[in-house]
């Protein structure tokens, strides 16, 4: 399949979605963003890639991270770990409260915020103060990159600004589901959301969960294959919040998305792709992104379904 020419098609058909949605400005500077930008890359199994658009452009990858710190946590963790966090949807916004409280402080699943926030607490419980240095790592290996880093500005306005995410890690604290200092664990969440890195990057850190857990470029397993079925079975049922069944009808692919402005997904067994186009829709996920990836799986038949 032509997936250069593919990408190219898609990229003249976007155009006019690249005006609709709003940048994320609740964390003041992800604004400071070019708001009508679009990048879009694929890698396949066998390494080859296109890409089109600002597609070497770094951008936030937010709850992108969640991906990768979820991963990290199945390398350490099996069962217990789901005691913590569940695997079932939210129906609910990203930072909600509500059902945090009547259910406990069990977060829903590892793709919200809460579930994300108790996962970074399961990894500070083994790494300790090294768990920002070890996430950076496992990331800068899997894309193949050692110049990976957070966005300092990103940081600190997150931080400043964090009182939901505050709120929901006190929330868990006060039902015993938080085992470290509420302080680190939300340092440590917020500077993983920070990290920036461009579609290109992303595409390529992707391919071990298209690929059973096994990272195609050294074919060092990554995760076990089973693990691996679930990371993705967790992206399509989860990985986009209250719009995630309206992600899988229209894309049809595991995906993740980031306030950020990208969204990653995989197509079991041939590749990774990454879209990023900053303006969101109503629920915090990319708006052309989402529609350029429905285009990829119309165009290609390259659905799960
Ligand atoms: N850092 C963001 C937050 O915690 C991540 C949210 C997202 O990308 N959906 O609010």
């Amino acid at each position: 399949m032509n997936y250069q020419k593919v990408l190219e098609e898609i990229q003249e058909e976007i155009q006019p979605y690249l005006k609709k949605g709003k940048v994320a400005d609740y964390i003041p500077a992800l604004a400071n963003v070019k708001k009508n930008d679009f990048a879009m890359s694929i890698i396949d199994l066998d390494l080859n890639e296109y890409h089109v658009g600002s597609s070497q452009k770094e951008f936030s990858i937010q709850s992108i991270s969640k991906v990768f710190t979820f991963t990290l946590a199945l390398q350490n963790y099996s069962k217990e770990l789901y005691k913590r966090v569940g695997h079932e949807p939210s129906g609910n916004a990203f930072n909600s409260l509500i059902q945090l409280e009547y259910e406990n402080g069990i977060p829903r699943n590892p793709f919200i915020n809460a579930g994300a926030v108790v996962t970074t607490d399961s990894l500070l419980s083994i790494y300790k103060e090294t768990t920002f240095d070890y996430i950076l790592q496992f990331i800068r290996s899997i894309s193949d990159n050692k110049k990976i880093t957070f966005d300092k500005d990103v940081y600190t306005s997150e931080l400043k600004h964090g009182y939901r995410n505050l709120a929901l890690v006190n929330m868990m604290k006060s039902f015993n589901n938080i085992e470290n200092l509420t302080s680190s664990v939300i340092e440590t969440y917020f500077k993983q959301c920070s990290i920036k890195m461009s579609t290109a990057e992303l595409s390529k850190a992707m391919l071990f969960l298209a690929n059973h857990g096994v990272n195609p470029i050294n074919d060092e397993v990554l995760i076990n294959e089973q693990k691996a079925k679930r990371i993705n079975s967790l992206m399509l049922t989860c990985g986009h919040y209250d719009a995630s069944g309206d992600f899988a009808y229209r894309v049809g692919l595991p995906g993740k998305s980031g306030v950020g402005g990208g969204i990653v997904a995989v197509v079991p067994k041939k590749l990774a792709i990454c879209v990023y186009a900053p303006r969101l829709n109503k629920q915090g996920n990319s708006l052309a992104g989402t529609k350029a990836l429905e285009l990829f799986t119309s165009k290609t038949g390259l659905s799960i379904f």
